[in-house]
């Protein structure tokens, strides 16, 4: 039995390429989006009341990891890539229906735009459904998870001063919190864990229309080198 779903509106994000995102939403309180919602629901009408809630849930697909054949065992980043899993323990994106999920904060709200920040959402993803955060039902006090039971410890991210004015001039251009961005972005510790960088290992992501390229100049430590605008 198949269903149809279709997508009541669009993000765009300050994620320009999966790489860099953060593993889950809250992690980069200064990852900042637009929710741009399509016909019928860009009336005013369907985000009446909207104004009274804090934070949304948005369900949406992953729509650059969708698969035909569906992963019943995923390998999470989480765990260092080399451990596998059911895919219903994880969060992993490869899953049946691509279906995601994420509780964002809701900045304002407009008739046909949702301002949305702590985002972990890649530009252009597709947002199926919208429903309001509701703390009562949705706090879990006595909830458990051994898998991931905290967040990851952040990597301190120090700034070579050339890069640092960069990040600054562009944030000044962009109106955007950039500097803040990358810094709580990169302290994830966005490569992969079974690498094991050498300081010579230059890694790199797009922010918003910018190049962002970092090292480790010792294992544990993060340098960013240059904030540049990127190639179109
Ligand atoms: N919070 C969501 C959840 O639990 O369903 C997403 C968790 S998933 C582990 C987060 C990762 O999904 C991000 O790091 C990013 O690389 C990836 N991602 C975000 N938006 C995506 C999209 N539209 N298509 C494919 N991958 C996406």
């Amino acid at each position: 039995m198949t269903y149809n779903v279709s997508p009541v509106g669009f993000v765009h994000s300050c994620f320009k390429e999966k790489f860099a995102i953060p593993r889950q939403p809250h992690l980069a309180p200064a990852a900042r989006g637009v929710l741009e919602l399509v016909a019928p629901f860009d009336q005013g009408d369907a985000v009446q009341g909207l104004e009274q809630v804090s934070h949304v849930w948005l369900l949406f697909l992953f729509h650059q990891a969708l698969e035909n054949k569906p992963r019943l065992k995923v390998r999470p980043p989480r765990l260092g890539g080399n451990k596998s899993m059911g895919v219903f323990a994880t969060r992993a994106t490869h899953r049946p229906n691509g279906i995601g999920q994420s509780v964002v904060k809701l900045e304002r709200v407009e008739t046909a735009r949702l301002w949305i920040s702590g985002i972990d959402l890649l530009d252009g993803t597709p947002v199926l459904d919208i429903k309001p955060y509701v703390p009562y039902a949705d706090i879990i006090g006595t909830a458990s998870n051994s898998i991931a039971s905290a967040a990851p410890e952040p990597v301190p991210v120090q700034w070579a001063p050339p890069a640092l004015h960069q990040a600054r001039d562009h944030a000044m251009r962009l109106q955007e919190p950039l500097v803040e961005l990358i810094e709580q972005c990169l302290a994830q510790d966005p490569r992969p864990a079974y690498q094991v960088p050498t300081a010579e290992r230059e890694y790199g992501a797009q922010f918003w229309d910018v190049d962002v390229r970092w090292h480790y100049p010792r294992p544990g430590l993060i340098r960013v080198l240059e904030v540049i605008p990127a190639k179109q």
